[in-house]
């Protein structure tokens, strides 16, 4: 009996191991449109459900649906919409924040590059040694001693 719950714990590892590898799902996600964003996906979503709004209404005059069914739905229709709005407003902001970020980061990158440390600025070929050295790391050449060393003596 233990071989057999080993070999059956075995036979279950394997396939676990080879799943993902075989998970039709795999393919299927890479064929989405990049454009689907999540951002994207509650403003098609509100669409829908203003489109579903539409049609119950015209679905109500043409006298489908009773009063009472035609209000509740409606209702339920639109707090969906509101909350699909809600949604979209926080992932708004959300993407607003991420791409503040971003550009502060490049900002900050910009002012890195305009402005070199001098003091790691090679004399003689002009190379940005990128960390405080005494020797160039193009050339080789001696850079000159920094101030914060100067300052120990
Ligand atoms: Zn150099």
């Amino acid at each position: 009996m233990p071989l057999a719950i080993a070999l059956a714990t075995a036979a279950t590892l394997s396939v676990f191991v080879a799943f993902p590898l075989l998970a039709p799902g795999t393919e299927g996600d890479q064929l989405l449109p990049v454009d689907v964003t999540p951002l994207a996906d509650l403003k098609r979503r509100r669409m829908v459900v203003y489109e579903n709004l539409q049609d119950l209404e015209f679905e109500f005059k043409a006298g489908k649906i009773a009063r009472e069914d035609y209000q509740t739905m409606s209702e339920n229709y639109k707090a969906e919409a509101a909350g699909l709005m809600a949604a979209s407003l926080e992932a708004e902001t959300t993407t607003q924040g991420d791409a503040w970020i971003e550009r502060e980061v490049a900002a900050r990158r910009a002012r890195r590059k305009v402005a070199p440390s001098p003091q790691y600025l090679c004399p003689e070929c002009g190379f940005e040694n990128p960390l405080p050295v005494k020797f160039c790391g193009e050339c080789g050449a001696k850079l000159a001693s920094r101030p914060e060393l100067r300052k120990k003596k």
